[in-house]
């Protein structure tokens, strides 16, 4: 086991299992293109060592170059990816085959194949070392694949931890330990923000509120705060395959997370279910639903409260609050039966000082293990 800054990982491929599959993909490539010259193309940093093996396993002429990409970083789920180092001029028609160290979301590849759509190449093909099949959204078609693995975050042989671990000859897998997964119920109002802000740092969690990612995608204009908001400004739910997608983008954004507090996630009973499969798809699961009570005319009170401060309208209008009150009962509170089946469901008193709320809260987690 090695360690990288804060986080644990354990061997999960050799150099041998590496060298086959770059040799493999250098093998199909060379078959496909022995009469012409193909150009490779890099996207670094990542695939930096792959490009470099696989070169010295192709046995005809090729020329290399590299692109660079950058996710960016933050709060969205819009997938915003910004190029860095840009495809160079020489490549007209002339044969392409981007050179990837791994595909998970398809994020990236998204944005390859936006770049090079707009290039006048004879043809492009993608060749990924690593394929993660569970995640990948399928929109683009993979022509080479070196080896399927599952969507456990790695490291090493150019892939890295926050920079660290490009060096490594082997790939490592994260090492998960007791991982906590909570979501926190309750209506609009009961809490669910300020205490997930005083548990995240108490239990080393990531908070997800998927409120504040819609806010956030709203005030930054993306396509999805446009689209959340026509309906956040009635106070009604955003629909199920948008919040469960950019849910799914958050949690994969953060693959060395201890654990995670769902916040104002699952409304809904689709959401719920989809949550279980996509966790279950990843060896995570809920641990614990923890509902803070309140009674309806107390917490309209907070809101209106908490809207004259934060400016949010969806918390300055009382009939707004009741719509939402009217989302809540009609489909997040069967949920309560959904975790209770499961025996996952705790209810805590929402209503006293903060830091008693909080205690309360922690005596749940803490029994849990
Ligand atoms: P919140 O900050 O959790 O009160 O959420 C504010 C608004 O964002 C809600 O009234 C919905 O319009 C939208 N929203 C947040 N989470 C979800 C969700 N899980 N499903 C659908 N809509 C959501």
């Amino acid at each position: 086991m090695i360690k990288l800054h804060d986080k644990y990982f354990e061997p999960f491929l050799s150099e041998e299992e590496i060298k086959r599959a770059v040799t493999k993909i250098a093998g199909e490539i060379a078959a496909d293109y022995k009469d012409e010259v193909p150009i490779f193309v890099g996207v670094l940093n990542g695939a930096f060592m792959f490009v470099s093996d696989l070169m010295k396993a192709y046995p005809h002429p090729c020329e290399v170059t590299f692109v660079k990409l950058s996710s960016y970083q933050g709060l969205t789920s819009t997938g915003i990816v910004e190029t860095l180092l840009d495809v160079s001029e020489d490549i007209k028609g002339r044969s392409v085959i981007i050179l990837e160290d791994i595909i998970d979301t398809g994020r990236t590849l998204q944005q390859l194949v936006h770049l090079f759509s707009d290039t006048n190449v004879k043809e492009f093909k993608i060749a990924s070392l690593f394929y993660k099949a569970e995640i990948y959204n399928g929109e683009y078609p993979i022509h080479y694949v070196g080896l399927e693995i599952p969507s456990k975050f790695i490291v090493g042989y150019g892939l890295d931890y926050n920079e660290h671990g490009r060096n490594l000859n082997e790939v490592y897998q994260i090492k998960q330990t007791n991982m906590i997964n909570l979501v926190l119920f309750g209506k609009p109002g009961a809490g669910k923000g300020t205490q997930a802000g005083f548990l995240k740092e108490k239990y080393n969690l990531k908070h997800i509120s998927t409120g504040d990612v819609f806010r956030y995608n709203i005030k930054n204009g993306t396509e999805l705060g446009t689209l959340a908001k026509s309906y956040m400004d009635k106070g009604d739910l955003v629909p199920d395959e948008v919040t469960i997608k950019m849910l799914q983008d958050e949690v994969e954004k953060n693959p060395e997370a201890a654990g995670f507090i769902f916040d104002g996630f699952p409304r809904t009973t689709a959401q719920a279910e989809a949550l279980d499969n996509f966790l279950d798809s990843k060896d995570m699961k809920i641990d614990a639903t923890i509902a803070l009570e309140a009674d309806d005319e107390i917490l309209i009170q907070r809101l209106l409260e908490r809207g004259k401060e934060s400016g949010r309208s969806d918390d300055q209008d009382e009939d707004k609050i009741r719509n939402r009150f009217e989302e809540y009962n009609q489909k997040t509170a069967p949920l309560k039966d959904y975790y209770e089946k499961q025996g996952k469901f705790h209810a805590v008193n929402g209503i006293g000082d903060i830091a008693e709320i909080t205690a309360r809260l922690s005596k749940v987690i803490d029994d849990l293990s």
